[in-house]
């Protein structure tokens, strides 16, 4: 009897509930609590980067353009067109042996203006969206919204920031009600809300006059707009507005053991990823931490993934350390280790036909590693190496960091991906390691304490590893 347990003991791999090791809960709470809270004041990639630059700057990190020369331990950052960013702490040892790099992404899924936004429809007045990103339409109706972004005019930029303060007005997109939805409720969940139906209401009151002029209502918006910010219609095509969830992030469960908030994919490996950064000094290897745009629409464009800026970031390292020649970056890239700190879809128990249970990441048991990611025949994915696997178990195991290995779903039910393969590309190892996500790409998204801090810990030991 007993020597089967022992034996099982020793040879099975144990399925282990986070909560349930030997950790300090009100170290994962107080760090929950930062995480929320950053989430409230950071709905978009501007704004996140807007928060990060504040943190790196208290933490002395130095704009890279603001010194001819670097030395190690010392810490430095590229902001790339307000959009997205690259933070380095220089290693001691020779550079050509290669960095370690934590890359996540800070855009997430949310509801673009057009170019042309504003209409009037039987004296309602409301903006054309485009939406941004792979959203279930159904789940952004009906919620309350907040306008984020930039309007560009002719001799300034506007920043606009509305419906996030108790006192300010809030948009919602209004779905149809039940009682006249017979014919949307026949229609399948992708068709009964389409791209064109997401349309958010701004306003109903007509512009005060005697004259006989039409759209009284857009006017009065238009002119509501123009006298707060000097903006005419004309300079919504310069403009870069996202409509986000207003509802705040927040603690849930009776125990709060999860934090529900919109975009966490993948803002909480950027927070993690980034603040784990802030406790290496003097490493051995230089290491980066990577915050692309972009990931969610095919990391495509000058603040995506694909973008040749992050190799301007690493040229001017170069340049500022050892000195750049040809050659040395590829050389660079072969000796780089890289997590691509993506968040990945958590087993949901109201759906459990769509998993393979051997095979998933569950919510609270700890950072996800996947080999490859992809879809069916595993397309698209950059597949690490068995080796590198190898060393990124042990470093873990070694750690006391939580981990699970996992797919998504079951084969053929459906995939995905991320900017893994880009860096791989580049001849770097590279392997998805990110916090497992009940509900991603909704506007509430689940993810758990635990695995919040334990992620922290997993990306701080990785950037130290020597
Ligand atoms: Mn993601
Ligand atoms: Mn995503």
């Amino acid at each position: 009897m007993e020597q089967a347990k022992n034996l099982k003991e020793k040879l099975f791999r144990k399925k282990q509930n986070g909560w349930e090791m030997n950790i300090d809960i009100n170290q994962i709470q107080n760090f929950a609590r930062n995480y929320i809270s950053f989430l409230n004041k950071a709905k978009t990639e501007r704004e996140c980067v807007k928060e990060f630059k504040k943190i790196l700057e208290e933490n002395n990190f130095q704009d890279i353009k603001e010194k001819e020369n670097f030395k190690a331990g010392d810490k430095i950052y590229y902001i790339n067109r307000h959009k997205n960013i690259y933070a380095a702490v220089i290693g001691s040892d020779d550079l050509k042996n290669g960095f370690n790099i934590i890359g996540s992404h800070i855009d997430s899924p949310r509801l673009d203006l057009k170019p042309n936004p504003l209409y009037e429809s039987e004296d309602l007045a409301l903006f054309k969206t485009h939406y941004y990103g792979g959203i279930k339409k159904y789940q952004w109706v009906n919620i309350p919204l907040s306008m984020h972004g930039v309007i560009v005019t002719k001799d300034k930029k506007i920043e606009i920031n509305i419906g996030e303060k108790d006192d300010e007005p809030i948009f919602t997109i209004a779905d149809l009600l039940p009682h006249l939805s017979k014919q949307q409720d026949k229609k399948k969940l992708e068709e009964a809300i389409s791209g064109e139906d997401l349309n958010i209401l701004v306003g109903s009151i007509p512009y005060e006059t005697d004259e006989e002029i039409s759209e009284k209502v857009k006017l009065n918006i238009l002119n509501i707009l123009n006298q707060k910010y000097g903006i005419v219609e004309r300079d919504f095509v310069s403009s870069e507005i996202e409509f986000t969830p207003a509802m705040k992030a927040k603690s849930l469960g009776f125990d709060q053991s999860l934090v529900a908030g919109y975009g966490q994919d993948d803002r909480v490996c950027a927070y993690t990823s980034l603040k784990a950064l802030l406790n290496i000094n003097n490493p051995k290897r230089t290491a980066i931490c990577l915050l692309a745009d972009k990931e969610e629409i095919g990391s495509m464009g000058n603040t995506g993934m694909s973008s040749r800026s992050f190799e301007y970031f690493l040229s001017e390292i170069l340049n500022k350390t050892i000195g750049n020649k040809p050659g040395l970056l590829d050389e660079i890239f072969q000796n780089t280790k890289v997590l691509s700190a993506d968040v990945t879809g958590a087993y949901n128990p109201n759906y459990p036909n769509i998993y393979e249970k051997n095979n998933e990441s569950y919510i609270g048991h700890g950072i996800s590693v996947i080999k490859y990611t992809g879809s069916a025949s595993k397309g698209g994915a950059s597949d690490a190496n068995a080796e590198y696997v190898g060393y990124i178990r042990n470093l873990f195991e070694k750690n006391n960091i939580a981990y699970q290995n996992s797919e998504m779903g079951k084969i053929g039910i459906g995939g995905g991906g991320t900017i893994a393969y880009i860096l791989a590309d580049k001849g770097t190892d590279v392997i998805d390691c990110g916090i497992p996500v009940i509900s991603m790409h909704s506007p509430y998204e689940i993810t758990s304490k635990f695995d919040i801090y334990n992620a922290y810990k997993a990306y701080e030991v990785f950037y130290k590893d020597e």
